[in-house]
């Protein structure tokens, strides 16, 4: 199914109306100009991409079939750090049933601010055991690498997930959004064992 621009995402609602699949909000962090619209687009399909920007849409919904079931995410790109309201600070770090911190690996600065993401989101939601993949966007620019592999060691420390994507080439980025629902189903499971 293609994505469909969605109104409100931050209804707690799980699941659109009629639709038996599991629903999921999936928000992306990260400082800007590492590429989280980007990535969202590329999640959306280019069809869809500008028919969402003429609505000013910050949700994409999608399902995607990953080991032969079906799960639909909501990705949230509404992230803007440089706003001054602290509700949508924390309403973005409150609303997510999964996380995506972005960084460029083309800009250190931005590998730090990651990791005081995943600070931040580790003290909001305590009690939480939230799925959070740490993303190097930008994996297409070698030349311009800042931030080296060696990431990986870092989001294990983090207890995240990790991988390097580049969304102006689509490369990973399925593998990105397939590891999510992965991540969710494992949490699920986890919880009815
Ligand atoms: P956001 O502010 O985090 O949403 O970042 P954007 O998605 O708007 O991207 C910022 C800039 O980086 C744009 O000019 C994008 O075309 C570019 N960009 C995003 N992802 C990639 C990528 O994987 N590779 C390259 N080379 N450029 C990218």
């Amino acid at each position: 199914r293609a994505a469909a621009p969605r109104g409100s995402w931050s209804s707690e609602s799980s699941g659109s109306s009629g639709c038996w699949e599991p629903q999921y909000r999936v928000v992306l962090l990260g400082d800007p100009g590492v590429g989280k619209t980007s990535l969202a687009n590329a999640f959306a399909g280019v069809q869809e991409r500008d028919l969402l920007e003429q609505h000013g849409e910050v949700a994409y919904e999608r399902t995607l079939s990953v080991d032969g079931e079906e799960t639909t995410l909501l990705v949230i790109d509404a992230w803007e750090p440089e706003r001054r309201e602290s509700w949508h600070r924390s309403h973005c770090l409150q609303v997510g049933n999964a996380y995506v911190i972005v960084y460029s690996i083309t800009d250190h600065g931005s590998f730090e601010s990651a990791a005081e993401l995943r600070i931040q989101l580790r003290s909001m939601r305590q009690a939480e055991d939230i799925p959070i993949i740490l993303v190097g966007n930008k994996s297409d620019l070698v030349r311009c690498r800042e931030v080296s592999v060696e990431a990986r060691a870092c989001a294990m420390m983090f207890d995240c997930k990790f991988i390097e994507t580049s969304a102006a080439l689509q490369h990973n980025v399925a593998e990105l959004f397939e590891g999510v629902v992965r991540q969710l189903r494992l949490r699920l499971e986890g919880k009815e064992a």
